[in-house]
């Protein structure tokens, strides 16, 4: 990308990046194993940071935040608490660390933002009238409460033996290379679900009276990551289920969950990249998914699986795919009619 990119404003106040929104090279045809390779093992890359920094903040959380599995036998109040506090402080901090930084302090001025314009602090399409305190409100009374109680379900099920059938002592292998394999799709699997919930929102009935509040958010900072209807919370998070009938190993769920509760913090941070200090910037706001906040009719999943592009909703950011997408809703309203 080059610096002349910075220039392309329109008069509204947008921006795009220079070159077109690019899938992971694993979803290449035919295979690109030496791209494959510096993607997966590179710096930044998908193991390091980008998904290794949360495994170790899961590992922290599991290993000095929650209660023994042993204690969680039972459901008591202590500890659910315990782990609800938590789970506010935790995305209270990174939610709110990044709005401090992005909008508060603007740390990065302007720079890769997609928009210049303000979040409403007087529109009748946000709760107290303000976009932010809407988002807040939505995150911390709502998204937080719903991660609590899958957690809660997880430990419950895994104290009692309800999941996670084998023992690490009686295989050893078994057990410890499936947790490793686990821990490496989880990013895969958190965006195949994504996408299938998502694109089931998108059906009109589900758009109107659940959905659209995620859409209210035109413009997106990190607290509208987790802004959605409680309804979208139950689903969205839902994506633990998986874990729940695969995992060996609670962490296996709970790295699941933190996935999907600390990735739209900054991908909803409405910054392409995100500085820090002067020689490094690592990926910041998907274009992918602010082009589906844009657009609506877009980008449903994200650039890790091809299946925006297998159902024909790709938008890569060009005008050649904007024209498409704009022939298609056409095409899409003149069948209605
Ligand atoms: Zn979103
Ligand atoms: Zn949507």
């Amino acid at each position: 990308m080059t610096d002349a990119a910075l220039d392309e404003r329109d008069d509204r106040g947008n921006w795009r990046p220079a070159e077109p929104i690019a899938l992971a090279p694993i979803n290449a045809w035919p295979p690109r194993p030496v791209a494959v390779l510096k993607w997966l093992f590179g710096f930044p890359g998908y193991i390091w940071p980008y998904h290794l920094f949360w495994l170790g903040v899961t590992l922290v959380t599991w290993a000095y935040l929650t209660p023994d599995l042993a204690t969680m036998k039972t459901l008591e109040l202590w500890w659910i608490a315990l782990i609800h506090g938590r789970n506010l402080a935790l995305i209270a901090f990174l939610f709110g660390g990044l709005h401090l930084y992005f909008h508060i302090l603007r740390r990065q001025g302007d720079d890769r933002r997609y928009t210049t314009r303000p979040f409403p602090t007087d529109s009748g399409r946000f709760r107290f009238r303000d976009q932010v305190k809407d988002n807040m409100f939505h995150t911390l009374f709502w998204a937080v409460p719903v991660i609590t109680a899958y957690e809660v379900i997880t430990y419950w099920a895994f104290a009692n033996g309800y999941l996670g059938f084998i023992d690490p002592g009686t295989n050893p292998v078994l057990f410890w290379g499936w947790f490793v394999v686990l821990l490496l799709v989880a990013p895969v699997i958190h965006s195949i679900h994504f996408y299938l919930g998502h694109r089931l929102l998108h059906v009109k009935f589900l758009y109107r009276s659940i959905h659209s509040l995620h859409h209210n958010n035109v413009d997106v900072g990190p607290w509208s990551g987790l802004s959605m209807h409680p309804v979208e919370h139950i689903l969205y998070f839902s994506t633990v289920v998986v874990q729940w009938l695969l995992a060996l190993h609670p962490v296996n769920a709970l790295f699941q969950i933190h996935l999907a509760a600390f990735l739209p913090a900054l991908s909803h941070s409405g910054f392409e990249r995100l500085r820090i200090g002067k020689k490094l910037t690592l990926d910041g706001g998907s274009p992918f998914h602010y082009l589906h906040h844009k657009y609506f009719e877009c980008n449903y999943g994200g650039s890790l699986t091809p299946l925006d592009g297998l159902f024909g909703t790709f938008h890569d950011g060009t005008d050649a795919s904007h024209a498409a997408m704009r022939q298609r809703m056409r095409s899409r309203r003149e069948a209605m009619n």
